[in-house]
């Protein structure tokens, strides 16, 4: 039985569930206008590019291909620029080359972008200098400047949010159609501040021997090698569900229904509970979807999640993002390694090694210690192996941007180093360099 013949499921049906994260409109009439524009306005992906991406995510779960997903925490409205967006694409692109090379197995690439505007909280409000105002909840929802306009909820950025997704989209596309992914062409990947970058040296060798060998087959067999156009899918924390119910769409000639505002959906550590909205939304859609579990995941919501989530065991449809922190991975992911496989479950396990491992500084800065997302990532990998389990997959948050958000990794970032770049209104980003190290790190693990 596919998952959207389940009794009782609609579009709507979430309402029924307590919804956490939700925000609070004060203007009903605007918002039910924005909603139905929001219906009627067309798909920002098309079914047959999620159901590929399920085939994908299928071959990863048998240890065929890799998982890379990255991108800024939050996408913001004035980052929608074509500096902004091709240089993250830029580094995905090069851990992408890495990766292929090093573990010589496909990797499925999906970016956190067109449509990574809206952020979970863990307080309802923010207090400074003994004045407390609502959260930000990302470019989604309200305004990060600290003044009440900004902070109230405003049913517009919603369309704004779906028209920066598709503006985002629209030249990704023409990127990729316009040969921007060709190996072929690794210099269109190239990032001016990297260039003193003492990771730059091993990513230029690494260039130069994939490059011989693409000539080297390419002598051989008489055609171009790595012709077919690239695959890049979208991603997005499904958070925001009035407006992912308005991109929730019946396809003609498809059975079901699909969340056509991205190819995967993701439910967040703070919205996975198992009688709550948002698993609910999830169950009724057909794309792959991926719940993020934490050390507070106990085996038996895992094992609930993953019988709603699919019922059927179908391959590809659904990934766990493990968040675990790097002094909680050993202790608290082998629980759920045994409740997946006491299941009997079909899953594709992928280590965030960012959001366990956030912390705030004396002066009240948001970081993460590059050693910390090292090392947590190192562990992923052995704790699976040690469990008769695979890593298929990481989900990271970096940017091609020349920020100085995370401490450490090659240039030995500081804590006064973090003032120069920090950009981030949410978490701490890798940023390239910081992001390739993790690449060949992933290799060296990978292939042991
Ligand atoms: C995120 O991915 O930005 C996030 C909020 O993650 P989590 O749900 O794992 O805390
Ligand atoms: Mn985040």
């Amino acid at each position: 039985m596919d998952s959207v013949d389940t009794p009782q499921w609609s579009p709507e049906s979430w309402r029924d569930k307590p919804a956490a994260q939700q925000p609070v409109y004060d203007e009903p009439n605007k918002l039910e206008l924005v909603l139905s524009e929001l219906e009627r306005l067309p798909p920002l992906v098309t079914s047959g590019e999620v159901l590929a991406l399920k085939r994908s995510l299928a071959q990863a779960q048998d240890g065929k291909a890799f998982l890379l997903q990255g991108g800024d925490c939050a996408e913001q409205f004035d980052d929608c620029t074509s500096g902004h967006i091709s240089n993250d694409l830029k580094v995905l692109l090069q851990m992408n080359l890495v990766l292929v090379h090093g573990l010589k197995q496909p990797v499925v690439r999906i970016g956190r972008i067109a449509g990574q505007y809206a952020k979970p909280r863990s307080t309802d409000l923010e207090t400074r200098q003994g004045v407390s105002l609502p959260s930000y909840r990302g470019d989604f929802v309200n305004g990060p400047e600290f003044t009440a306009e900004a902070r109230r909820p405003d049913p517009q950025r919603m369309l704004r949010g779906h028209a920066h997704s598709a503006m985002t989209m629209n030249f990704v596309r023409s990127l990729l159609d316009g040969g921007f992914a060709d190996a072929h062409h690794p210099e269109y990947w190239d990032l001016q501040w990297m260039n003193c970058s003492p990771m730059q040296a091993e990513y230029r060798r690494l260039v130069q021997a994939i490059g011989d060998s693409m000539r080297f087959v390419e002598a051989l067999s008489g055609d171009r090698a790595g012709g077919a156009r690239p695959e890049f899918y979208t991603s997005h924390e499904a958070l925001v569900l009035q407006y992912e119910q308005t991109q929730t769409r019946h396809v003609p000639r498809q059975e079901g229904w699909f969340n056509l505002s991205t190819h995967f959906p993701w439910i967040g550590m703070r919205t996975a509970h198992v009688d709550g909205a948002h698993v609910e939304y999830c169950r009724g859609v057909r794309n792959p979807i991926a719940v993020k579990v934490g050390p507070g995941t106990e085996s038996d919501q895992l094992k609930r999640l993953i019988a709603i989530l699919n019922p059927t065991n179908e391959p590809g449809r659904l990934t766990l993002i493990h968040r675990m922190g790097e002094g909680n991975i050993e202790y608290h992911l082998p629980p759920l390694i045994a409740a997946v496989r006491q299941e009997g479950a079909r899953v594709l396990w992928c280590c965030d090694a960012m959001h366990g491992n956030t912390e705030t500084l004396g002066n009240g800065v948001k970081t993460r210690r590059f050693e910390n997302i090292r090392t947590e990532l190192e562990r992923a990998f052995d704790v699976h192996a040690a469990c008769g389990s695979r890593l298929g997959g990481v989900h990271l948050e970096m940017t091609g941007e020349n920020v100085t958000e995370c401490l450490g990794g090659a240039r030995n970032l500081r804590e006064e180093d973090l003032a120069r770049r920090y950009r981030t209104q949410v978490d701490p980003r890798l940023n390239c360099e910081q992001a390739l190290e993790l690449a060949m790190l992933i290799v060296r693990k990978h292939s042991r």
